[in-house]
C-alpha cells in the first residue's frame, strides 16, 4: 500500500495511541498530535522511531481553532499532503445536568467536535486539490443511544456522528472517504475512574463478556483505511453491548 502521510489527534494516549502504533507498523507517515502528555508522547516517538517508522509529534491543544490550524500547517509544509485524518482526542466528565456549567459545556463541545470539525475545515481543501483522503471520526455509542449524566459528552459524539455523514456526502465526489468509529468501552484512562465491581457489571452487559481494547478500534482503522468503498458509516465496536 502506498505510504500516507496520516494525522491522528490525541495520540499520545489511549486508543489514538494505539491507532499510531499500527498505522507506522504499515509504513505511513503519522503525525501523532498531543497535548498535556508530552512525555508520552516523546516515549512513542522514541520507540516508533527504534523501530525505523516515520513519526512526527505535535503539540497542540486542538480545542482551539488557531492550534488545528498550526498542525495541519506543519504537515503540509513538511510533507506537502495530507492523505488521512483521524480525529480522535476527546474527553469525558461524568454529571449531572444540572452540575453543567458553561465552561463544561465549551470544554467538551470544543475539545470532542468543534476540533473535529475545525481540523476537517482544514485538511479538506489538499485532500480535494488532490481528489483523495479520508476522514474518521472515532465517536462513541453514547453518540447512538445517549448516556445518563453524560449528556454533554453524547451530544459531541452524536454531533460528531452527523459531521461525517454530512462530510461524506459533501466530499464523497471529490474522491473522500468519511465514516465514524463509535466504541463502546475500551480500556483507557477514559475510564480508570471505574471501580472493578463497575467495570464486572458492565461486562455482564456486553455480549461478549469483556472490555474492548485500543487494538480492537486500531484494527478497524487499518481495515479503513485499506477499504475503497466505504463512506458516510457509523462503525459500532461495542461487542454487542449495544446494537442499534
Ligand atoms: P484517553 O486515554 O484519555 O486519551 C485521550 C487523548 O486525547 C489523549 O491523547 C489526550 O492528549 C487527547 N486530548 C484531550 N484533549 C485534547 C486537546 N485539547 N488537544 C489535543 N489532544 C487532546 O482516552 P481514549 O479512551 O483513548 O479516548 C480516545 C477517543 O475515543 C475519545 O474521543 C473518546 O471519546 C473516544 N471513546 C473512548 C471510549 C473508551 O471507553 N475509552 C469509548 C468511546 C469513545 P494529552 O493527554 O496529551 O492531553
Amino acid at each position: 500500500m502506498e505510504r500516507q502521510v496520516i494525522i491522528i489527534t490525541g495520540a499520545s494516549k489511549g486508543i489514538g495511541r494505539e491507532i499510531a502504533k499500527t498505522l507506522a507498523q504499515e509504513g505511513h507517515i503519522i503525525i501523532a498530535n498531543y497535548n498535556k502528555s508530552k512525555q508520552k508522547a516523546n516515549e512513542l516517538k522514541a520507540e516508533l522511531e527504534k523501530q525505523g517508522k516515520n513519526i512526527e509529534i505535535f503539540q497542540a491543544d486542538i480545542s482551539k481553532q488557531e492550534e488545528c490550524k498550526k498542525l495541519v500547517k506543519f504537515t503540509l509544509e513538511k510533507y506537502k499532503k495530507i492523505d488521512g485524518l483521524i480525529n480522535n482526542a476527546g474527553i469525558d466528565k461524568i454529571q449531572q445536568i444540572e452540575d453543567v456549567t458553561k465552561k463544561d459545556w465549551e470544554t467538551i463541545i470544543n475539545t470532542n467536535l468543534y476540533s473535529a470539525f475545525c481540523m476537517c475545515q482544514e485538511v479538506t481543501p489538499n485532500m480535494i486539490h488532490n481528489k483523495k483522503g479520508w476522514i474518521i471520526n472515532i465517536s462513541s455509542i453514547w453518540g447512538q443511544v445517549g448516556a445518563s449524566m453524560e449528556t454533554v459528552y453524547s451530544i459531541s459524539k452524536a454531533g460528531m456522528d452527523v459531521m461525517t455523514k454530512s462530510l461524506a456526502k459533501e466530499l464523497g465526489p471529490s474522491g473522500i472517504r468519511v465514516n465514524s468509529i463509535s466504541p463502546g468501552i475500551i480500556d483507557t484512562d477514559m475510564n480508570s475512574a471505574l471501580t472493578k465491581k463497575e467495570l464486572d457489571e458492565i461486562k455482564q452487559e456486553i455480549l461478549l463478556n469483556k472490555i474492548g481494547n485500543p487494538t480492537d478500534i486500531a484494527k478497524c482503522v487499518k481495515w479503513l483505511i485499506e477499504d475503497t468503498y466505504t463512506t458516510g458509516q457509523i462503525i459500532s465496536i461495542n461487542g454487542g453491548w449495544v446494537i442499534t
